[in-house]
């Protein structure tokens, strides 16, 4: 029987490697699954239903929330985004790690409302190369790099609230510390009670 997984929340600002990192890390380690959030924003080019996102109408999205089957969800840019339930309890009982790969705001809801979750917040090494990575991009002008910048030292300001950080300098660098986090959450002895109890008593 495998214990309960754990949840792990990523955040971090635009151009930290969020993607990059968790596609690397869901590559090498086959215990990580990363939750896919449900959005009434319109598909973008490239986007496929059901891998990058469940895209759905503002009707559905707000049943679903009456019914009370988002874990959490937010309002941004106009549009809803939120994490359904019951998938991310489906691989938490099938004992995986569970990354969900939201903002600032979803992740303080959760961290309200439970304690059992590790909070990650994922920045890169100065702004200097964050910067560097959002013009590398090549896709937005002056004006939205700049806000885009502004909105990052905002995020990073959040980063007291969570319990790691970790630094994007390379990405197999995160990778390990991630895993390394990982590993450390799984042998506390608050998730191990039970197995402990039973190496006392034989079973
Ligand atoms: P985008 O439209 O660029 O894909 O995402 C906009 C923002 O919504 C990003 O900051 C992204 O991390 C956040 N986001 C994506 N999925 C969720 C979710 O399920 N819940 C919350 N709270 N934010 C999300």
């Amino acid at each position: 029987m495998s214990e309960r997984g754990i949840l792990v929340i990523l955040s971090g600002p635009s151009g930290s490697g969020k993607d990059t990192v968790l596609n690397r890390l869901v590559e090498v380690d086959s215990n990580v699954k990363v939750s896919v959030s449900m959005t009434t924003r319109e598909k973008r080019e490239g986007e496929i239903d059901g891998l990058h996102y469940y895209f759905v109408s503002r009707e559905y999205f707000e049943k679903k929330i009456s019914e009370n089957r988002m874990l959490e969800y937010a309002e941004y840019a106009k549009n809803y985004y939120g994490t359904p339930a019951e998938p991310v309890d489906e691989m938490l009982e099938q004992g995986k790690s569970v990354f969900l790969k939201i903002e600032v705001q979803g992740a303080e809801k959760i961290r309200n409302r439970y304690d059992d979750v590790i909070s990650i917040f994922l920045i890169p090494p100065s702004m200097h190369v964050l910067e560097a990575r959002l013009r590398g991009r090549g896709t937005e002008d002056e004006e939205t790099i700049q806000h885009r910048l502004f909105i990052a030292r905002e995020e990073i300001r959040k980063a007291y609230d969570y319990d790691y950080v970790v630094f994007n300098d390379s990405v197999e660098c995160a990778v390990e510390d991630i895993k390394a986090i990982i590993t450390a959450e799984k042998n506390k002895i608050g998730r191990n009670k039970k197995t402990i109890s039973e190496v006392i008593n034989n079973v």
